[in-house]
């Protein structure tokens, strides 16, 4: 026995060294988790990190995928053991939520599709989307269309997705089926809405059938009906019971004048003013109107207590805001989103024809915009969406530039951070109010209590970037949605993205093909989880350069021949 133990005392050293080589160096994790970091268990650090007590320097530990630990300033005293990446002045922050976006698929994977939206997203910044149920085929309006969209996705996706499912007249009384959709793991419902009993609605189905499906269910989609206020009642108390949002695109076509305008045959479908002039703010104004009439019952006490009723992409800054506002006051549960369209553009700078812009409801003045951010930097817009609504390019119509017949949707997903972040500088926005905007505040819209902040305990979504370095969005650029037909490519001759100092991270070939975590979170609600997904991202300023003249522009040629 004495011999032996002789024998072995010389591994002893060996042993020691290969120990001490593992807690160095930890396993790495296999290709089928998601992270573009190597290490299940490492340190970020940076003298930029947003926390939800405020920009810290200092790092954060991560842990499976989870953040296990964050250390201020002294930080490198407790450091024990991991891998540290030290990103310098970049800033670190919480994964961007988008909780409008509009994917396709399945049925119209052509338009978009899992794969290219969340390779955008990643691309972009964002770790969490959450898909509408409508523009896919079928709608997400039952369990059974809820398990084709589930299937559509799995490991098909490249970031976490969660999904809203359908109000519509079909289900909204059905409460066996609502509640079906719930457990079956949709994060809440999504229903659009027109007035009970309005005369006008009904007059234009009858009047503008042509017109009709240029503007109120454009291109076909016709599979996901408008509710009203009895079904948006009934939808609030079925939600209630499992405490979640409604959502609802609140236009109201009301007015007449719009309507017999456009019979005017003077009027030019590729002037910009004419699209808007079918899409008034009065229409915004009437729907909230109408929902108000129903979301006193979210109020402590009231019948539907526990459900909370979430105004999407709000483009009317006026009279439809202040009932929004008015409605907060009394205590309704009641949010809204606007879009980065609506705080990008205005009215004026749209061309005639340029049917990229076309989205419902419509861009306004710039006075509207100048409000809209006004609310905003204010509190009283609660969160930001993209509303990245794409289709195939014929249907946007660029050839003839109709505005009454083009699709009526915006691409913009991979873009959200820099355009919100560039153009919001001019208002004063902080890297701690674009965290609340696209994280913490979307994160508790969706019920996502793990997500939306860099906190112990949550999933270790980040986005770390570095918003000195610009980059020039141009033909090169890396674009990822399935169809670089945006607003953004509109403009590409006059402003400019600045240019990437380092290369960009190649997250999405890495994340091609990979399996994906498919769990239950809270009882039976179903998500897509990717855990500790994190993106590096290098960039941006938006910087509006003035357009080149055409006599410029023929001047650049002659020199090229
Ligand atoms: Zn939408």
């Amino acid at each position: 026995m004495d011999v032996l133990k002789w024998r072995l005392l010389p591994l002893l050293p060996l042993l020691a060294s290969l120990l001490f080589y593992y807690i160095k160096n930890p396993l790495k994790p296999s290709q089928s988790e998601c992270s573009l970091l190597a290490h299940n268990h490492f340190w970020i650090s940076s003298k930029r990190i947003v926390t939800p007590k405020g920009l810290i320097s200092g790092a954060v530990e991560v842990k499976g995928g989870n953040i296990i630990l964050i250390l201020e300033e002294d930080w490198q005293g407790n450091f024990k053991t991991g891998q540290v990446i030290d990103y310098g002045d970049a800033v670190v922050m919480p994964g961007l939520i988008d909780v409008h976006v509009h994917l396709d698929d399945p049925g119209r994977e052509e338009w978009e599709g899992f794969p290219s939206g969340t390779r955008a997203a990643a691309a972009g910044g964002l770790t969490t989307l959450v898909d509408m149920p409508l523009n896919s085929f079928p709608s997400t309006v039952s369990e059974e269309t809820f398990e084709l969209k589930i299937k559509a996705a799995d490991k098909r996706i490249h970031v976490d997705v969660g999904f809203w499912g359908g109000l519509v007249p079909e289900n909204a009384f059905n409460r066996s089926a609502l509640e079906g959709l719930l457990k079956a793991g949709v994060l809440g419902l999504k229903a659009r809405v027109f007035a009970l009993f309005s005369l006008f609605y009904f007059l234009n189905l009858l009047l503008r059938e042509e017109h009709q499906s240029s503007f109120m269910c454009p291109s076909g989609i016709n599979d996901f009906p408008m509710t009203n206020a009895v079904h948006i009642k009934e939808g609030l108390s079925v939600l209630a019971k499992y405490k979640r949002p409604l959502l609802v695109h609140a236009e109201i076509q009301h007015e007449l004048e719009g309507i017999l305008e456009l019979d005017d045959s003077a009027v030019d479908p590729r002037y910009y003013s004419t699209y808007l002039k079918t899409r008034p703010a009065s229409w915004e104004e009437a729907a909230i109107r109408e929902l108000l009439t129903v979301t006193n019952g979210t109020r402590t006490g009231g019948r539907a207590e526990g459900a909370h009723l979430h105004i999407v992409h709000l483009s009317d800054a006026r009279s439809s805001l202040e009932l929004i506002k008015e409605a907060k006051r009394n205590g309704d549960s009641i949010t809204v989103e606007t879009c980065t369209h609506y705080l990008a553009f205005s009215a004026e700078e749209i061309q005639d024809g340029d049917t990229r812009f076309k989205c419902a409801p419509p861009i306004r003045d710039s006075a509207n915009k100048e409000t809209l951010w006004e609310a905003l930097m204010g509190g009283h817009i609660d969160l930001l969406s993209s509303d990245h609504s794409p289709s195939v390019p014929e249907l946007k119509r660029l050839d003839d530039g109709n505005f009454l017949k083009a699709w009526g949707g915006i691409s913009s997903l991979q873009f959200v951070l820099p355009v919100t972040w560039t153009y919001g500088r001019k208002y004063g926005i902080t890297l701690e109010q674009l965290a609340s905007w696209w994280s913490e505040k979307p994160a508790k819209l969706a019920g996502l209590d793990l997500k939306g902040a860099i906190a112990i305990g949550n999933h270790a979504d980040i986005v770390v970037w570095e918003p000195e370095v610009e980059f020039v969005l141009n033909d090169t650029h890396p674009v990822y949605i399935k169809h670089p037909v945006s607003v953004l490519m509109a403009h590409k001759h006059c402003w400019c993205l600045g240019s990437s100092a380092r290369d960009y991270p190649n997250l999405c070939d890495r994340s091609v093909d990979q399996s994906r975590h498919f769990q239950a979170i809270d009882e039976g609600f179903w998500f897509l989880l990717l855990i500790g997904c994190i993106v590096q991202w290098k960039m941006y300023v938006v910087k509006c350069l003035p357009a080149k003249t055409e006599a410029e522009k023929i001047e650049e040629i002659m020199l090229e021949t």
